[in-house]
């Protein structure tokens, strides 16, 4: 398959590399000139258990060099993807499929903005990767993907399982759903509940654990999120809490993402996260003073570093 990935950073560059290792036509595409040329002279570098491979792969900044790709991934982060939904869509043109597996929530509405909606699907991952520097990244976990139709029209599904089956042939051990909105609402909440705590204090996954006042404020995000799932009709694991006191176990050692964002003074996901449980509380005239609360924290963060 002819594959595009927008947005080739820690995970764009890992899954265009999987795939084309295992013999797709892969292209990344990134507005980062050092990283790309990095990539086009010396192939990528990745590192796994200690182990580093390079892996030979197409990467541009112009988006035109690519022409039409059958599949289109967006990995970017959520602030971006209404600038790579605008670059996906004449990639995928009339029929190609635009894939996002990008953490939070309303990336693939706004993608569906830009393409054909049914062709957008959705859905979560648990590989992790970091970008070490130009065109070098380290593969640090495996896990499953989980991925449907955005729509979730039987359409949709079937995309999805050809996806899934082109994943799975690549190492990317990948299931297809009927309806993604559920795992992509689970993951949201993990997130509500790790990430703007530990970026606003500094401490590891773990540490939540430790204090009944990192617990409780953990647990309030989780469940005003869980109430919006709720009344948006989405059925959200009953044991949602003690479920994302079990990921930060066993994540403990880790810095979330959006602690690693702010600690290098970039702007975080905050709007897609916690910031999305706030508006969807608002449009549905109920409130969220938790995830209102972290939010406003991140963003005056955000406003004092990125000034
Ligand atoms: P990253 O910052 O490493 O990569 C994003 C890349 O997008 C960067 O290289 C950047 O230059 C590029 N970019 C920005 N704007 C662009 C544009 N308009 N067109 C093309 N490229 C553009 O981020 P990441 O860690 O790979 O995360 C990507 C998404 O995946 C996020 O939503 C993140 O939450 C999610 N995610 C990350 C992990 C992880 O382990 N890193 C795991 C699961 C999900």
């Amino acid at each position: 398959m002819k594959v595009a990935v927008v947005g080739a950073g820690a995970m764009g560059s890992l899954f265009g590399a999987l795939l084309s290792e295992a013999g797709n036509e892969v292209w990344l595409n990134d507005v980062w000139p050092e990283h790309v040329q990095t990539i086009d002279r010396n192939g990528l570098q990745i590192e796994r258990e200690g182990k580093t491979r390079r892996v030979k792969i197409n990467a541009t900044t112009d988006a035109h060099e690519i022409g039409t790709a059958e599949l289109v991934i967006v990995f970017v982060k959520s602030t971006q993807t209404r600038a790579a939904a605008e670059i996906a869509g004449p990639i995928a043109g009339k029929d190609g499929m635009v894939l996002t597996l990008q953490n939070g929530m309303g990336n693939a509405d706004t993608i569906s903005e830009a393409v054909k909606p049914t062709l957008v699907l959705a859905g979560t991952t648990s590989h992790g990767a970091t970008l070490l520097g130009p065109g070098h990244i380290r593969h640090a976990g495996v896990g499953p993907t989980t991925i449907g139709g955005w729509e979730t029209a039987e359409e949709g599904f079937e995309r999805a399982c050809r996806v899934a089956d082109l994943f799975s042939d690549a190492g990317i051990t990948c299931e297809a759903v009927e309806d993604v909105r559920i795992p992509v609402w689970n993951k949201l909440l993990i997130n509500v509940g790790i990430n703007a705590i530990t970026a606003l204090t500094g401490i590891k996954n773990g540490e939540i654990l430790d204090l009944e006042a990192t617990r409780n404020l953990s647990r309030s995000a989780v469940e005003e999120g869980m109430d919006i799932a709720r009344a948006r009709g989405i059925t959200v694991r009953e044991d949602m809490v003690n479920h994302v006191f079990a990921v930060a176990q066993a994540t403990a050692a880790n810095r979330s993402s959006m602690g690693q964002d702010v600690d290098n003074r970039r702007q975080t996901e905050i709007g897609a996260i916690n910031g999305f449980i706030v508006r969807e509380a608002k449009a549905l005239g109920l409130e969220t003073p938790v995830n209102q609360t972290l939010t406003g924290l991140i963003e005056t963060l955000e406003n004092h570093y990125l000034r």
